[in-house]
């Protein structure tokens, strides 16, 4: 019998957006409880700890329910109404646009925003505050491989394919993503594939509980996995296995590519990573004997000073294989934060509009400065990446409006841009909870979550989703669409800046027309009638929604002026900070099961917090001997930017040249105190995935 009172919605978290039912409880912890929804495709009812425990958050006890305002004679953040609350926001940004000019105020959003959030907010960055310094915490999830995308195939979306089709290639290859902890409900895909004979491989410097299901687990050093793909590009060519009339027929550029992955013999490329030549031979059998094939990256690759290359080597490997662009292969990245995916399409990045339009581009401009109502010479042009307005915070860039990010927690560098927000004029951050960012700010604006409001979602497929509001939220807070329309008319807006989710909706829909993420076909009736809508979707006229949607990208042609695939030549380089006498180990960081990204929402969970309560250094046997510590005894982390103490995890799964810390905790055990900031020259990323330090007793 269908559940009637049960509202079909998404899981908060991650991008695999995981479908679920919600029944409202009646009680107030929690609200509401979940339901499985097995008639959604991608997780067909699974779901991890995270998502099971969701609507734990949703409970007042956890959550901000009120505004707060901090008062200058006690310092603290105490209650205030929502008009003074929104009377301070709209004072305080604009007493620093009166006294320092735009730029001085800063806008910083979150992968976890919806589409029409997203949407809004680099509107009103870029109408209301006229400022060009609006960025999001997306740059340091998936930049790498976004910009990597643009550069060999002219568009970016996170996989080409959809799901269902990763068990009936030939053989994956996953770097540097462990879906066993990230996202456990997609594993059963690589499941699949082995029960229909595919072959797996997996890379990465841990032997992960993903590792462990692998044919070949290769385990290179961090920040060398540039050189293991240019490694198996050679062999590929040394070996005979170039795709010659795929190579000649839909690609350009191979002729750099091959001289690049000529000089990385394999012996050499073993000297590098670590990983024995007979390995990289058994994987290019592997991949080149089976007879389609993917790649699919993660942080692992990405997350690097060098991500933009290292994910275009696996692209050329991709590329000289003849595995894109035809059936059951292709290169994809498995995108991380819930709308990670739609959070970069629509104009919360520094250098994007609508649509995946480009900021720079007059054509864009014009654009979306026609359905925005004004000229285009008044939008600003393109601002500072994330880490650098972060950086740029108590300098330059003088007040912040934040919302859902918690960049305390989640930021490289982390302790030095704490004392940035510290530095500022004026911070108001808007969140559900009081995260160690809030917890700095001058005022706080409470919002409602997925449950109580609605709004799209783009998952890692590239399919756009709708989350229906499915229960009323608590009095005290507002959605942030009502925070943007209300702050709007307060600095002048009256409008432009509808509350309402679907008009947003419809209004993105025409700027996104025409553009390469083109939504204009897709409408709310539309999702909910066919379990999410695949962009691109263009419309085929005014009010018109019949375009089918696109599940599958590149099969006749790439999204390059010529239709051609470009092989990019790239070369293997260093990490910006390599080990040395005085800091001798490589860190490398990452995430649990049982927590999610910065731990705001997930560390209110009772059983989350029973499964994964603190941080912890995993480093090998031989290290810890070295070192003099047993299981659980405390080690310090200390690396050229700071040190970070947590309990030893010792495990042969690791080498003994590099420690791993997850990174979801605040505190002493703060991973990304460590970080090294160092950005890649494409996509802005930071070097979350090495950096050298040192291991002391803690
Ligand atoms: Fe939610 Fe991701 Fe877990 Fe699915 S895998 S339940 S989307 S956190």
């Amino acid at each position: 019998m269908p559940d009637a009172t049960a509202v079909p919605t998404h899981c908060p978290y991650c991008a695999l957006q995981c479908g679920m039912k919600l029944r409202p409880t009646g009680a107030a912890e929690p609200p509401a409880e979940v339901v499985e929804r097995t008639d959604f495709p991608v997780n067909r009812g699974a779901l991890c700890g995270k998502g099971r425990t969701a609507p734990s958050v949703l409970s007042s006890r956890v959550r901000l329910t009120g505004p707060l305002v901090r008062r200058p004679d006690s310092g603290a953040l105490e209650p205030a109404s929502w008009e003074e609350a929104l009377s301070a926001v709209a004072e305080g940004l604009r007493r620093t646009r009166a006294d320092h000019g735009p730029d001085a105020v800063g806008v910083f959003g979150g992968g976890g925003l919806t589409n029409e959030k997203a949407y809004a907010l680099g509107k009103f960055a870029r109408l209301v505050l006229a400022t060009s310094q609006i960025d999001y915490n997306g740059r340091f999830c998936m930049s790498s491989a976004a910009a990597a995308h643009q550069r060999a195939f002219g568009l970016d979306r996170g996989l080409p394919f959809p799901l269902e089709d990763v068990p009936r290639t030939g053989c994956v290859i996953l770097v540097g993503s462990n879906l066993a902890e990230t996202m456990p409900p997609a594993l059963r895909y690589l499941t699949e594939l082995r029960e229909n004979g595919g072959k797996l491989i997996v890379v990465d410097p841990r032997r992960t509980r993903t590792a462990e299901q692998a044919d070949l687990h290769l385990a290179p050093r961090p920040g060398t996995d540039l050189a293991l793909a240019l490694g198996l590009l050679h062999l590929v060519v040394a070996e005979g296995r170039v795709d010659e009339a795929f190579v000649a027929e839909r690609t350009t550029g191979w002729e750099a590519a091959r001289a690049g992955a000529m000089a990385h013999w394999p012996e050499h490329v073993e000297r590098i990573t670590g990983v024995p030549v007979p390995l990289l031979r058994e994987a290019v059998a592997l991949f080149c004997d089976a007879p389609s094939g993917m790649v699919l990256t993660a942080r692992g690759p990405e997350q690097q000073s060098k991500g933009t290359d290292t994910v275009g080597a696996w692209i050329n490997l991709c590329l000289a294989t003849g595995r894109a662009g035809r059936p059951l292969s292709g290169y994809g990245c498995l995108t991380g934060q819930g709308n990670g995916q739609g959070g970069r399409e629509h104009g919360q990045k520094a250098d994007q509009l609508p649509g995946y339009r480009k900021l720079d581009d007059p054509a864009a401009r014009a654009h979306v400065a026609g359905v925005w109502g004004v000229a285009p010479e008044t939008l600003p042009g393109p601002g500072r990446s994330a880490y650098e307005l972060l950086d740029a915070l108590g300098g330059e860039v003088r007040s912040l409006l934040l919302m859902g990010s918690n960049p305390v927690v989640s930021a490289p560098r982390a302790a030095h841009v704490e004392d940035r927000l510290r530095s500022l004029d004026f911070l108001a951050v808007a969140d559900v909870v009081l995260s160690e960012t809030a917890a700095l700010a001058d005022v706080v604006l409470p919002v409602t979550q997925w449950a109580e409001e609605t709004g799209t979602m783009t998952n890692l497929e590239g399919r756009v989703l709708l989350r229906r509001r499915a229960l009323d939220p608590p009095a005290g807070v507002r959605t942030d669409l009502e925070v943007l329309h209300a702050l709007a008319a307060l600095l002048g807006w009256e409008k432009g800046f509808p509350a309402d989710p679907e008009e947003v909706f419809e209004e993105l829909r025409r700027a996104s027309a025409g553009g390469p993420a083109d939504y204009s076909g897709i409408s709310y009736r539309r999702i909910e009638e066919e379990q999410g809508v695949f962009w691109p979707c263009p419309g085929t006229g005014p009010g018109e929604d019949d375009h089918a949607g696109t599940p599958r990208l590149f099969l006749d042609r790439f999204a390059t002026a010529d239709g051609r695939a470009r092989f990019v030549p790239v070369t293997h380089r260093p990490p910006a900070e390599e080990t040395d006498a005085d800091y001798p180990v490589v860190l490398t960081t990452g995430r649990v099961v049982a927590q999610y990204q910065s731990g705001a929402q997930t560390r209110r969970v009772a059983e989350l917090n029973a499964a994964a309560p603190g941080p912890f250094v995993e480093l090998h046997p031989r290290l810890a001997e070295r070192l003099g510590v047993a299981e659980g005894e405390p080690v310090a982390v200390v690396s050229r930017r700071g040190r970070a103490v947590a309990p030893a995890r010792i495990t042969g799964a690791i080498r003994p040249d590099t420690v791993f810390m997850p990174f979801h905790w605040y505190g002493e055990g703060r991973a990304n105190t460590l970080v090294n900031p160092a950005l890649d020259p494409v996509s802005r990323m930071p070097e979350f995935k090495v950096c050298a330090v040192r291991l002391e007793r803690g």
